[in-house]
């Protein structure tokens, strides 16, 4: 093997920067989340004041490389323009006559990546049109097309903006998935599409195999007998192979599996995920609607669990146990459900009666579900931490 040593994740954190479902409220923001690797940010979903969210959270703004939509309802991408707007240093143009250097792009800067269903380049290049919007880096969208989408063009009859990359991507769909779409050293990231009231994606992020536990003693009496360099226990812990001067091989731990992530989009029934979810570390559900009878006083008398559900279904979206449901069909680790309705205040962290709608909600999905279970408020963030 080649002494390149693989790196690998030095952190992997989730952040909610909303948690609302269609409208926010002054607890809840509309959907946002960023997912921090190392250094890099992803953004999956960006509702209207996702950038406000950004503002008032330890996420770099600067660091945001690319942003993953699951749908284009207005609460998950209504709030993409202005941080693009913000992330590239954007403009209204000036006086006549008075030259923008925003207008000439220079360099090799890497396009910050948009990715979505049919429409999001569509949305952005309009927008960006409409406003008259100038930005100082470029941007490019890459569309996973449904089979009932056209499989190429772009949607619209606009030209490409003038900070827009031509390599935009129309992504086809193979066995029903966009498996690996995109793929580095560190991660790949997969999507499927997930049942809503109109096309909507669940994103699969996986970590590649990362290097095993090392136990140095079992190494040490060799090394020091063949008086080789120290230095072989770095390649020794990337799994290598080390043949010592006497001939010996030494053999670093089996790499294992690295995190595995899934944010899904709204959705009443995410089955063709499955396959993709199955094991995740992190499950990330919507869970819009819940009967909490004798503890949410807008409950309706004539309301049953059965009829909470059948409306959450009609509307696109779930209840806490249809949530819990799949967390274990998928075998998940943790569950976190967001989405919540504008009833379910965000503040259960400091206000007693949302902590106790909160906490109902969360006794619901344990009814199907016994793994780790949060429900997210707005600016929860943690660490996903190894398995194994
Ligand atoms: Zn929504
Ligand atoms: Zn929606």
């Amino acid at each position: 093997m080649s002494s390149s040593i693989p790196r690998s994740l030095s952190a992997l954190n989730i952040t909610f920067l909303g948690t609302a479902s269609a409208q926010p409220s002054s607890t809840r923001n509309h959907s946002s989340l960023a997912l921090r690797l190392s250094n890099h940010v992803w953004l999956f979903d960006c509702g209207e004041a996702t950038q406000h969210r950004i503002q008032q959270s330890t996420v770099k703004m600067g660091k945001i490389e690319k942003v993953f939509i699951t749908h284009t309802h207005g609460d998950h991408i209504f709030g993409l323009l202005p941080l693009l707007a913000s992330r590239l240093n954007g403009a209204g143009g000036t006086a006549e006559g008075v030259d923008d250097p925003r207008s000439q792009l220079g360099g090799h800067q890497e396009p910050l990546e948009i990715y979505g269903p049919l429409g999001t380049r569509a949305y952005v290049r309009n927008g960006l049109a409409y406003t008259h919007t100038l930005l100082s880096g470029p941007y490019v969208v890459h569309e996973l097309r449904f089979p009932s989408n056209p499989a190429e063009g772009d949607f619209t009859a606009l030209p490409l903006h003038a900070s827009e990359s031509p390599d935009g991507r129309n992504i086809a769909q193979i066995n029903g998935v966009w498996e690996n779409f995109y793929k580095n050293d560190l991660v790949s990231v997969s999507a499927a599409p997930i049942l809503h009231s109109v096309p909507c994606l669940g994103f699969v992020v996986n970590e590649s195999p990362v290097p095993g536990k090392m136990e140095p003693k079992k190494y040490i009496n060799d090394i020091k007998r063949t008086k080789t360099p120290m230095s072989i226990m770095t390649r020794l812990q990337q799994g290598e192979s080390v043949e010592l001067s006497d001939g010996t091989v030494l053999h670093g731990p089996a790499r294992r599996p690295g995190r595995k992530i899934v944010i899904l989009g709204d959705t009443y029934d995410p089955s063709p995920i499955a396959r993709l979810a199955t094991g995740a570390d992190v499950l990330i559900h919507e869970a819009t609607n819940a009967h909490l009878p004798g503890i949410d006083p807008h409950t309706k008398e004539e309301d049953t669990f059965e009829s909470v559900e059948a409306r959450a279904k009609s509307r696109g979206h779930s209840t806490p146990q249809m949530a819990g449901a799949f967390a274990k069909h998928i075998g998940a680790r943790k569950l976190v459900m967001n989405h919540f309705s504008a009833r379910y205040a965000g503040n259960d962290d400091v206000n007693e009666e949302s902590k106790k709608v909160m906490t109902a909600i969360a006794e619901l999905a344990a009814e199907q579900y016994q793994g780790g279970l949060v429900c997210a408020r707005d600016f929860l963030s943690f660490d996903v931490e190894l398995s194994q």
